[in-house]
């Protein structure tokens, strides 16, 4: 710890997300200690303060924390494997992207060598780190995020889901689809929009509040499907076929793709099939479900 009691900090892996991690730990006044394969990446962080470690062996001795953010799971095994022993009884926070597989194994090893291990989910882009708005997902072993919560608060908002290894990553992995589905579906209805002269500026304001909207749908839906009971009070999936076949004639007549709408056709026609057109949108879950 220095003057200030911030605790030391160290940072292996200085590509674009990890130096955006360094920068915020220092920008909160931690000391931090840093590595990376090529050292060069180190020196913008050096002259803000940054502590460079000769080698990963130097770079886990500076600090309890320790945080990793390389390429993948891989990289990370084969830089900290060696290391395990210097490592024991530190804490290990992995916010390399991988899946939830690789996750509950890495967890493992370290378990296997006494290191406390986060694993995490960094739900942002390197510019967004920092920014308590962003949300940033740990699992793993009980009790060492609420140990250094307010050293990790300095990313973005620490997110807790518990002591299953593998849950940051299939978060993760879940919100990222769920992202590129929302981008589809608003480029989609922005061309839409835009093939009758309506600029993505004009149509993206009137979309972010429908977003709210659609986000009050899906709490209400949650219910239903922890439930198992899909109920079409509010609409039914035989309402939205008919009301998706507008969106597929608006396209049709000004040359927009279709196949966005075509697959969400094609799960409620299956619902309807299968007699579940009564039902509420959320039984479209059962398709996801093999
Ligand atoms: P990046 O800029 O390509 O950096 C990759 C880093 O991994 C570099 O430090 C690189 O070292 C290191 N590396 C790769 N293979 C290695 C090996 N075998 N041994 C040692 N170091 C190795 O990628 P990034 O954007 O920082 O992403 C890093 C991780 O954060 C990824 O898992 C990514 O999915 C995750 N992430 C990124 C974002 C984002 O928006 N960028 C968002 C969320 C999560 P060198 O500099 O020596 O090549």
């Amino acid at each position: 710890m220095d003057v200030m009691n911030k605790p030391n900090v160290t940072v292996i892996g200085l590509g674009q997300m990890g130096a955006a991690l360094a920068d915020a730990f220092l920008a909160a006044g931690h000391p931090t200690t840093v590595w990376n394969r090529t050292p060069a990446k180190a020196d913008a962080l050096v002259a803000r303060g940054a502590a460079l470690a000769a080698d990963v062996v130097e770079a886990v001795a500076a600090s309890e924390l320790v945080v990793v953010c390389v390429l993948d799971y891989p990289a990370v095994r084969e830089l900290l494997a060696p290391e395990a022993a210097s490592l024991r009884g530190k804490t290990l926070v992995n916010l390399t992207s991988g899946s939830p597989e690789q996750a509950r194994a890495e967890a493992e090893w370290a378990a296997a060598h006494g290191i406390g291990y986060l694993d995490g989910g960094i739900m942002t882009t390197p510019p967004g780190v920092g920014d308590s708005a962003n949300m940033i997902l740990y699992a793993g072993s009980p009790g060492l995020l609420a140990a250094h919560r307010t050293t990790l608060e300095v990313l973005g908002d620490p997110v807790d889901l518990g002591e299953d290894a593998g849950l940051a990553s299939l978060y993760d992995a879940g919100l990222l689809g769920l992202m590129w589905s929302v981008f589809g579906g608003w480029l989609h209805a922005t061309a839409l929009a835009g093939a009758d002269g309506v600029a993505a500026k004009e149509f993206t304001a009137v979309a972010n509040r429908w977003l709210k909207t659609v986000s009050w749908f899906m709490s209400g839906y949650a219910e239903q499907i922890d439930a198992g009971e899909y109920p079409g009070a509010d609409a039914t999936i035989d309402v939205q076929v008919a009301a998706i076949g507008h969106l597929l004639h608006a396209g049709e007549e000004r040359g927009v793709d279709d196949r966005l709408p075509r697959l969400h056709l094609e799960l409620m026609r299956a619902a309807v099939d299968a007699g579940h057109g009564g039902d509420s949108y959320a039984r479209i879950i059962e398709a996801f479900r093999k």
